[in-house]
């Protein structure tokens, strides 16, 4: 097959890069480097089925691209702590640049899109766990404002345009996500528990610890999308990617302390505005529909994240 990857370089998406040339397809990736990184393309950078064009989705003129078998949208800055930095460059890729690619999507007849929405959607959710058919309960102005409305605004202009041209689009609800090639500096928790444990500085807990996330190891993931992208007949769907094993933060932390062995203290520190309280997929489609689900338990998975952060 012939795969574009957009956001190629960030870490879901390098991953993403990687599995499709393994597997012996071609593979085009965009991006722009604002959060995405050169070197997490560097072992395939010479690979004959690979190409890399830097640009920004917003105004990249797709002209001389083929027609993609398969396209996917994972172009976006992503952790709350660019959310303030990168507004604008949040809301515009998931306006203008997802409208760009989905007009090259039509011109080129493309064949299937699969853009990566978010868990943010639901912002600070009111059921649990949160199911795709949850409208979900997002503080249109807050500080997470510009992630969560350019997502869901995103998934509108997906959905018109799949009324409009009738294209095969489906739709990527990502949780959290973790490991090896995540960015060590971009502020989320696992990286920065992990950083903060092997350089024998306090772990920082944000508020009591009591909220909580559900974390996916990386090749869980991509498995995931994989399969949506791959499997037939699942045009329009929308489906929440992620795994049900939720944890409380502060319990995170102490179990990155115990497998590295830290004498590092855990300190709180206050909790940024609309943080949320509780985060965990319901599954049941994703299951049903993919035959998909999540293998790597989160101490597998921190295991090889910190011997991955231990060789930086
Ligand atoms: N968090 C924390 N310490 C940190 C970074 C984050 O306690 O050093 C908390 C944050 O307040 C949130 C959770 O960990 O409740 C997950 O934050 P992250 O930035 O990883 O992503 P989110 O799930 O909020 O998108």
């Amino acid at each position: 097959m012939k795969i574009l990857v957009a956001g190629g370089a960030g870490f879901i998406g390098s991953h993403l890069v990687k599995y499709y040339l393994k597997n012996n397809h071609t593979v085009y990736a965009i991006d722009n480097f604002v959060t995405g990184k050169k070197d997490n393309l560097r072992k395939i950078a010479d690979d004959k089925n690979f190409r890399l064009v830097e640009a920004d989705l917003v105004d990249y003129d797709f002209g001389a691209l083929p027609s993609f078998d398969l396209i996917y949208d994972l172009a976006s800055p992503a952790s709350p702590a660019t959310f303030a930095r990168l507004s604008l460059e949040i809301i515009r890729v998931n306006s203008l640049g997802l409208m760009n690619l989905l007009d090259f999507f039509v011109k080129s007849q493309s064949k299937t899109l699969v853009f990566s929405s978010t868990s943010e959607v639901y912002g600070d959710p009111a059921v649990s766990p949160q199911p795709e058919t949850y409208f979900g309960n997002v503080h249109t102005t807050g500080v997470r404002s510009a992630y969560d409305e350019g997502k869901r605004f995103a998934e509108a202009i997906i959905s018109a345009y799949t009324r409009k041209f009738n294209i095969d689009a489906r739709i990527a609800r990502i949780f959290n996500t973790f490991g090896p090639f995540m960015d060590k500096d971009d502020g989320r928790f696992i990286s920065n528990f992990i950083n903060q444990a092997l350089t024998k500085k306090p772990l920082t807990v944000y508020g009591n610890g009591e909220q909580t996330r559900s974390c996916c190891y990386v090749t869980d993931m991509v498995a995931g999308l994989v399969s949506l992208g791959e499997t037939k007949n699942l045009k329009g769907e929308i489906i929440n990617l992620g795994t049900e094993d939720e944890r409380k933060i502060i319990d995170v932390a102490r179990l990155v302390k115990e497998m590295t062995g830290s004498e590092s203290k855990v300190v709180f520190e206050p909790i940024g505005e609309d943080d949320p309280k509780r985060r965990k997929p319901d599954l049941n489609k994703a299951k049903r529909l993919l035959s998909w689900e999540p293998k790597t338990s989160l101490e597998d998975g921190l295991k090889l994240t910190i011997d991955y952060f231990k060789t930086l």
